[in-house]
């Protein structure tokens, strides 16, 4: 941490990251994410660091962190020694138990069917019905999960591609886990300690996550944290218009073919690279890329088609 760890804008060198999960080898989609973000730290002569979101073991694929940082030292990014979110455990649980202490969080009992038989669907999911809010001083309930308190006001955050963002939390997303019913931390509230604890100043990632963005803004206000930056770029789809993904069976990227990767990773983003870079050697590509990157090309888009498909 910085001295001070003071964040106004005149102290604060940018500082921007990529966060895979181990649950599958680098596929496109994720390459374009890891390229976009990359290219941002850079052109603000920025620090890029990689995290590892290994907190649901349940989803992890043995091997898949090892390929993926493979991936990005054979298509030439550089970065600092990963931080693996597993080691992180116990300070989590510090921050919830301090979210219960301070009445900004709830024990939660309900079964997912419980939920699914109460609750209305979201835009995350179903909207979480409120119902084991506690009663004035009722701190007799147990259960694995926990929830914090939304509220009815606006949440809102001026993302740097896609404008100013709002939602009504508790009626549109309701109280959201930071601890599951399998006693693992949620993804939101992991994610908001180590954006905060690595002094992320901008998070650079996709459309897909522009709705937990509101979770992870809320989460940053309840733990008093100042928020990044954040700059939703749009993502990958296949032919069906669904996202590129581990899930949607995205293949995986081929490391012998770097340049034509790198080239069509720039070109899904609207980057124009000249047709010669495809061959050219791995730092002549970058360096075309930090010269030439131009976030308006992606400006207000929510989408990509798939820039792998030409790659056949
Ligand atoms: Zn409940």
């Amino acid at each position: 941490m910085s001295p001070g760890n003071s964040r106004t804008q005149e102290t604060v060198a940018y500082r921007g990251r990529f966060a895979p999960s181990p649950t599958g080898p680098l596929h496109f989609g994720s390459l374009v994410a890891a390229v976009a973000s990359y290219l941002q730290a850079k052109i603000n002569d920025g620090e890029w660091l990689v995290r590892v979101e290994d907190i649901d073991p349940p989803r992890e694929v043995p091997g898949a962190t090892s390929a993926i940082l493979a991936s990005l030292d054979s298509h030439g990014f550089e970065y600092s020694t990963p931080l693996y979110q597993s080691t992180r455990l116990e300070f989590y649980d510090d921050l919830i138990e301090g979210l219960l202490d301070g009445g900004l969080a709830y024990r939660c009992v309900c079964t997912r069917r419980q939920i699914e038989a109460a609750a209305r669907r979201g835009v995350s999911g179903f909207i979480y019905p409120g119902t084991c809010r506690p009663k004035m001083a009722d701190t007799s309930q147990q259960g694995t999960s926990v929830r914090v308190y939304t509220s009815p006001d606006r949440t809102c955050f001026t993302d740097e591609l896609q404008g100013r963002q709002c939602c009504e939390l508790e009626t549109e997303v309701g109280d959201f886990l930071v601890r599951r019913g399998d006693g693992l931390v949620a993804y939101q509230l992991a994610v908001v300690a180590d954006d905060y604890a690595q002094g992320i100043s901008e998070v650079v990632r996709g459309t897909d996550l522009l709705d937990a963005t509101f979770m992870q803004t809320h989460l940053q206000h309840l733990l008093g944290y100042d928020s990044p930056k954040y700059l939703h770029f749009p993502v990958v789809t296949d032919e069906n218009g669904t996202k590129l993904s581990k899930q949607s069976g995205a293949a995986e990227i081929n490391d012998n073919s770097i340049s034509a990767n790198l080239y069509w990773a720039l070109h899904s983003l609207r980057q124009h690279p000249q047709e010669s870079l495809k061959t050219a050697p791995t730092r002549d590509i970058w360096n075309w890329a930090v010269e030439n990157w131009d976030l308006n090309a992606l400006r207000g888009l929510q989408t990509l088609p798939d820039g792998s498909m030409m790659m056949q």
